[in-house]
């Protein structure tokens, strides 16, 4: 799953999330103020970063794929 950055709303704090593509959790809130609803942050780095990471680990796991 890719990793997302989100701020939240209330505090500003900036916290990592994991989950599916366009599916964040119901409950995502600020670990430190427990506010609801924060804010995606768009990083194409990390994007394209997490990217390359799972292309490399899905070549160690299925080499065939890639031949
Ligand atoms: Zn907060």
């Amino acid at each position: 799953m890719p990793l997302y950055d989100y701020e939240c709303t209330a505090c500003g704090h900036v916290f990592e999330v994991f989950h599916k593509i366009d599916s964040p959790p119901d409950d995502l809130a600020c670990p430190q103020c427990c506010a609801k609803e924060p804010k995606k942050i768009v990083a194409p780095f990390r994007t394209q970063f997490w990217s390359n990471f799972l292309d490399t680990m899905e070549k160690k796991v299925n080499p065939h794929k890639f031949k």
